[in-house]
């Protein structure tokens, strides 16, 4: 038998799983610890509550977390429940899908600003993470501004600009729904510190913008390149600059009250305000010879009591294991770290590409496993881990018990939503005996 653990139960903790069970059939034994009592990572706390068709990928996660093979072990914090090194002395190959969900700082004076956020706890604060749950972000107005030209920053000034009727069918949390109903909010800025050709936005995301309620997006044609220009870009990203062009075309419908402006070649300098944001001051950029954004030193202000920071996120350390600093993911070769030791997903290469983009590198790690790793060691693997965490009282969580968690969110759902969603810990935790 192998005994096969995964650290964190996002996408590249369930394609690892699933992948391990299709590489060793029986003969393998999947643990998939998780600090929380609830899984699925990104998909519950990441992806956007109004893109209910992705999140539905967590029940092919399911099919796979209710074999014999793969089993859920939730509300485990590695570090202070077990540490990495103990996994490694239990289990024969222990894989570390952690994902990257701290955001990657933004190096500006007044970053600490109250009123600055990054997209990890916007994100986790509308999607009821239990670290976010309580951000409070200002949302009097009338500026925001969304710093990034990724499909993070696509997903919050979408949030921001939608009005209530369009969260139906969404599980955006409670709370978070009843603060965005008082939002004063006029105009969405999103800075972009390149251009409409350097954009890390896809066409589908993008074209979203243009069919909000009350919102129009508002794209300057003098920031785009020549038409012809687009011939050179892949075919996604020539869609995308379609929508950027379209939306410069039709200008903002002036029935709308909200306004996305895109704002490109522009960088931030600063956050300024007496005790809070109150403007970002920003640069004007041009690219250099390697496309790079370099100022120009022409700077102007943008009113914004809200910044929310959408450019990226790192993988936090663990002690002991090699660690790539400027990268900000763990060090590895091809997903190796140590012997034993393995890195999937965003840990493995970086907060890049979407949910689908973690199977094969699932399935990439069950085959070095298997290469590495020939025979049984003989390892104790779950019956070891079991008698750990008794022995330290930690109080663990079973798929059986995510499941009674999941009605009992269902059961409190508001009208028109799927679910509602715990956002303590207690919370979630009683609700396995309710
Ligand atoms: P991303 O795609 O890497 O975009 C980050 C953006 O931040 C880039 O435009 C980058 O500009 C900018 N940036 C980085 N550092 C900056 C700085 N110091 N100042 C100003 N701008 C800066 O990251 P993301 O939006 O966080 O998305 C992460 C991944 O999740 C992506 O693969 C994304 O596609 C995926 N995702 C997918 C969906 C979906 O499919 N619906 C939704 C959300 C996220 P430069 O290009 O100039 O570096």
């Amino acid at each position: 038998m192998r005994h096969i653990a995964v650290i964190g139960s996002g996408p590249a903790g369930y394609y690892t799983a699933e992948a391990c069970q299709k590489q060793f059939g029986e003969s393998c034994r999947v643990d998939i610890l998780d600090r929380l009592p609830v899984p699925f990572g990104l998909i519950r706390s990441g992806v956007a509550p109004d893109h209910q068709s992705i999140k539905g990928v967590s029940r092919r996660y399911e099919k796979v977390a209710l074999t014999d093979s793969v089993r859920f072990v939730g509300n485990v914090t590695i570090g202070a429940d077990v540490s990495v090194e103990e996994l490694r002395g239990l289990y024969d190959a222990v894989v570390l899908a952690t994902g990257a969900p701290n955001d990657r700082p933004l190096d500006v004076p007044g970053a600490a600003l109250p009123g600055v956020v990054g997209s990890a706890a916007f994100v986790g604060w509308y999607n009821g993470h239990p670290d976010f749950a309580d951000l409070a972000p200002p949302l009097e107005g009338p500026g925001a501004v969304v710093i990034g030209n990724g499909n993070v920053a696509l997903d919050v000034a979408r949030i921001l600009a939608k009005d209530e009727s369009e969260f139906e069918g969404a599980d955006i949390v409670a709370h978070a729904l009843a603060e965005l109903r008082g939002s004063g909010i006029e105009t969405i800025t999103i800075l972009g510190r390149r251009g409409p050709h350097q954009i890390a936005m896809t066409p589908k995301e993008l074209g979203e913008l243009g069919e909000l309620a009350r919102a129009a997006p508002i794209v300057d044609s003098a920031d785009l390149p020549p038409p012809d220009a687009d011939a050179a870009l892949d075919p996604g990203q020539r869609k995308s600059v379609g929508h950027l062009r379209a939306f410069a075309a039709g200008g903002a419908d002036a029935n709308k009250p909200i306004r996305i402006v895109f704002d490109f070649f522009a960088q931030p300098v600063a956050i300024e305000g007496e005790d809070r944001a109150e403007r970002v001051l920003v640069e004007r950029t041009r690219l250099d010879a390697s496309g790079r954004a370099q100022g120009t030193g022409e700077t102007y202000p943008i009113p914004a009591s809200l910044v929310v920071s959408c450019i990226g996120y790192r993988t936090p350390p663990i002690e002991g294991v090699p660690y790539d600093d400027r990268a900000g993911r763990f060090a590895n070769d091809e997903g190796r770290v140590l012997p034993g030791l393995y890195a999937v997903g965003w840990a493995r290469r970086g907060p890049t590409g979407t949910i689908g983009t973690n199977r094969p590198d699932g399935f990439a790690i069950a085959e070095k496993i298997a290469a590495d790793m020939p025979g049984d060691s003989g390892k104790p693997g779950r019956p070891g881990l079991d008698s750990l965490l008794a022995e330290r009282g930690v109080d663990l969580v079973t798929f059986r018990d995510w499941q009674k968690i999941d009605t009992a969110e269902i059961a409190a759902a508001r009208a028109g939503a799927p679910r509602e969603k715990f956002t303590t810990i207690e919370r979630m935790l009683d609700a396995r005996t309710s």
